[in-house]
């Protein structure tokens, strides 16, 4: 008889700070909050820190203010990866098929464990990684990925829950609004809600074509998955990028084009990492500049032959830059993004690249690339980035979410 197959989800509760407890064990049961770049911002609260009234995305002035008993940390991604990859061994040990879905969420292929049924195999997949790992998390499986992720946010935290059979999943999708599910932002329940498609009930009931006239064929992927057919595969292997990107929000906002000229050469250096990584050379660089007063510039460029290097990147940013800056206002976040990407040896050699300064400008790539792999990323970087000493200087900036790699999402 074959083992029937359904789809598990897992997805760490409160992740940063479970992870920042895994280390120090003095924050247990106390009020945390992670801060993100520069330490202005809470990104993740502990459930003692959510219950005094402090927001994701609030200063840490205003949550000082509210819960001022709290204990602020700086995010440390580097750390975060280490668990993040030390959950993910401990679910290719369950399942043979596992999508790395974001850093501390996991879809897999799941049958019951011998002797166990479902429900007793996703309590012993939460209790293998809290004693192997020793982050919280929640684990649901069901018949599809949209079921398994509905039922594990409807678990948190520390839940362990399995739901295969209609009767479940008809209160489960009652209770939850449509919005509860990924992909299903407010824009598209905008359209949902002439027809009273209210509650994921609602739209598992809809009329299917309806559902795909109004969501196009997205939505109608969810109504299979919401109705139990599972449509949308596990993907063990992430998608080959369409575009990378590099960049972020400044911390503090500058009026000074020297400053913004140094973020545009930092997030080119770190962009260029994920070039060489991925194998790939750029066709098309977009800088995107992101002002305090609400508006963006945008500067774009075709590149006449593909290109990962420095010196013919810069040569293209530095227009872009000029195109997407407004003089005079505070610029606060800036993304530099590399579309048209062509596998490296696919790239043809430019007409017009003088071969003696290519293999000049290539040796300078690789001595960078050694030095900085033997004594630390950015221990050799252009001197236009000087002004930003301070960024530097603090090891939290050394490595970003963006910069663990094989996600599927984000
Ligand atoms: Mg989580």
């Amino acid at each position: 008889m074959r083992t029937p197959t359904a789809v598990g989800f897992l997805d760490a509760d409160c992740f940063y700070v479970s992870a920042e407890r895994v280390r120090d064990s003095f924050l247990m049961k106390k009020p945390v909050g992670v801060l993100g770049n520069q330490g202005a911002c809470v990104i993740a609260r502990s459930y003692e820190m959510k219950g005094a009234g402090v927001d994701v995305a609030m200063p840490v002035w205003e949550a000082r203010a509210i819960c001022p008993e709290g204990i602020y940390v700086k995010r440390d991604f580097r750390w975060y990866e280490v668990l993040s990859r030390a959950m993910l061994g401990v679910v290719r040990d369950i399942s043979a098929r596992v999508e790395y879905y974001s850093i501390d969420e996991f879809f897999f292929a799941v049958g019951p464990m011998p002797g166990l049924s479902f429900q007793e195999t996703a309590e012993a997949i939460r209790a293998k990684i809290l004693a192997e790992v020793g982050v919280s998390v929640t684990v649901g499986i069901a018949r599809t990925r949209t079921l398994a992720k509905l039922l594990a946010k409807s678990a948190k935290p520390e839940g362990a829950r399995a739901m295969l059979g209609r009767d479940g999943e008809t209160a489960l999708l009652a209770d939850r609004p449509v919005t509860a599910i990924t992909g299903i932002a407010g824009r598209r329940a905008k359209r949902l809600l002439p027809w009273n498609i209210l509650t994921c009930l609602d739209l598992a009931r809809a009329d299917r074509r309806l559902v795909r006239d109004l969501l196009t064929a997205t939505g109608e992927a969810l109504w299979w998955e919401l109705n139990g057919e599972a449509v949308q595969p596990i993907r063990p292997e992430r998608v080959a990028h369409k575009t990378l990107s590099r960049g972020g929000s400044f911390g503090e906002s500058t009026l000074d084009p020297i400053i913004l000229y140094a973020w545009l050469v930092r997030n080119l250096e770190r962009l260029i990492e994920e070039l060489e990584y991925h194998g790939v050379r750029a066709g098309r660089l977009t800088v995107w500049v992101g002002y305090k007063d609400g508006q963006s510039g945008v500067g774009q460029a075709n590149l006449a032959v593909p290109a990962d290097r420095f010196d013919l990147l810069l040569d293209v940013a530095r227009p872009c830059l000029r195109a997407a800056w407004v003089p005079r206002v505070p610029a606060a976040r800036m993304q530099v993004i590399a579309e048209h990407l062509v596998p490296r040896g696919r790239a043809q050699i430019g007409l017009f690249d003088d071969p003696e300064s290519a293999a000049r400008a290539e040796a300078v790539a690789r001595l960078k690339r050694e030095i900085n792999l033997r004594h630390g990323r950015f221990a050799l970087r252009s001197a236009a980035t000087l002004p930003l000493a301070a960024i530097y200087k603090d090891n939290a900036n050394g490595y970003d979410i963006c910069d663990v790699r094989g996600k599927g999402c984000f």
